[in-house]
């Protein structure tokens, strides 16, 4: 059996500094923010090169708490991709704001730049481009519309920590980033977990508060905020975890490579890297003709895959009231029925890789 990542092999692999992590936060009596957060809100800011950076409860709160900081809510629209997880769009809708979607690369998946421009209106407030899979969206035309446009620009990061642009790190390009901490994430905590980050030290300071109730004075609250805090348990195991984060990222790109060479040749659509970026494969995604045969084969074998995301938002019940249909963003569309994400993590054998390569290539010539 073959799973799609294996969260256990990378915890073995480091469980001496991960256990101690934990029980020095059990011996320390801190479990709400306190030391270990502050510790590893000042590492991921200078990972990222960035001033500040907030200590969430998850990457869809980071979302949540970075539109209301820049007071975008009803009557606002937000421009997104249209191929993502669900929460891009959602936490926009959260908020009482409308997203407005542009379609996707079919080869990077990322938001087209090309098609932003006649997505806004006098409505829009903001552009979320979203580092899909791990490869970076294509920031400088996003940033330039952005201030040609007086927008603001808010980073979902939650699948590129560790991913560049033009030798810059993903999240650190725009008004406001945010990761995610989800166990399976690049960085994954054993829960929970998630990041704003800011250049900005007034949207810092709002997200600061927002993040526990509206407070800088506690019991003094300023306006109404959320309980939104990463714990200081998960805290301490990304500390532990961070260190590790570039070369397991390598081995993410190293496994992906050895992907590319075996399964081009095979005829199967295999990720791009453009000459700008540099990909830290969150997830490996290939495109195929006959996407559901080859899931159900894979599966016979003993070999797990994954469709990252078989609905588009726009297509999803929350969305209904925006009126798209099928074929409205057909990049999107077509990323839905015909991409597959094969097993990819960095403790993932050579041999376990060969199994899956092995199984594409009999399905192939089946
Ligand atoms: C994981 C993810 C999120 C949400 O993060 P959580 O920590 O699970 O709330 C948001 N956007 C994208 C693109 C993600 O992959």
């Amino acid at each position: 059996m073959i799973s799609l990542v294996d969260l256990t092999a990378q915890y073995h692999s480091i469980k001496k500094e991960i256990d101690a992590a934990v029980l020095s936060t059990l011996e320390s009596g801190h479990f709400i923010l306190g030391p270990q957060v502050v510790k590893f809100e000042e590492s991921v800011a200078s990972y990222l090169g960035v001033k500040h950076a907030i200590g969430l409860a998850s990457g869809t709160d980071a979302l949540v708490i970075a539109l209301r900081a820049l007071n975008i809510g009803e009557g606002d629209e937000v421009i997104i991709p249209a191929y993502t997880f669900f929460a891009t769009a959602g936490t926009v809708m959260a908020g009482g704001a409308t997203p407005v979607f542009v379609d996707v690369d079919p080869q990077t998946y990322q938001m087209d730049v090309s098609k932003i421009e006649s997505a806004i209106t006098s409505k829009t407030r903001a552009i979320i481009p979203v580092h899909l899979y791990g490869h970076p969206a294509e920031m400088n035309p996003i940033l330039e519309i952005s201030r040609k446009h007086g927008l603001k620009v808010i980073e979902d990061n939650a699948q590129g920590f560790g991913a560049e642009y033009l030798g810059k790190k993903t999240g650190a390009l725009g008004d406001i980033g945010c990761l995610s901490f989800f166990p399976t994430k690049n960085l994954g905590a054993y829960g929970d977990g998630g990041m704003s980050v800011t250049n900005d030290a007034a949207l810092a300071e709002r997200m600061r508060k927002l993040r526990a109730h509206g407070w800088k004075k506690k019991y003094y609250p300023e306006e109404v905020g959320f309980n939104s805090r990463l714990d200081a348990l998960q805290a301490a195991i990304l500390q532990a975890k961070l260190p590790h984060l570039d070369s397991w990222n390598e081995k993410r790109r190293e496994l992906s490579q050895r992907y590319n060479e075996q399964l081009a040749p095979l005829g199967i659509v295999t990720p791009v890297e453009r000459e700008w970026a540099k990909h830290v494969y969150h997830l490996y995604i290939i495109r195929v003709e006959k996407r559901d045969a080859l899931q159900a084969f894979l599966k016979e074998k003993g070999i797990a895959s994954e469709v990252y995301y078989p609905l588009p938002p726009h297509l999803s019940v929350p969305c209904k009231k925006f009126g798209y249909k099928e074929g409205d963003f057909p990049h999107a569309g077509k990323a839905a029925k015909k991409t597959l994400a094969l097993p990819l993590y960095p403790e993932l054998t050579l041999e376990q890789q060969d199994e899956v390569i092995a199984a594409v290539e009999e399905f192939v010539s089946k």
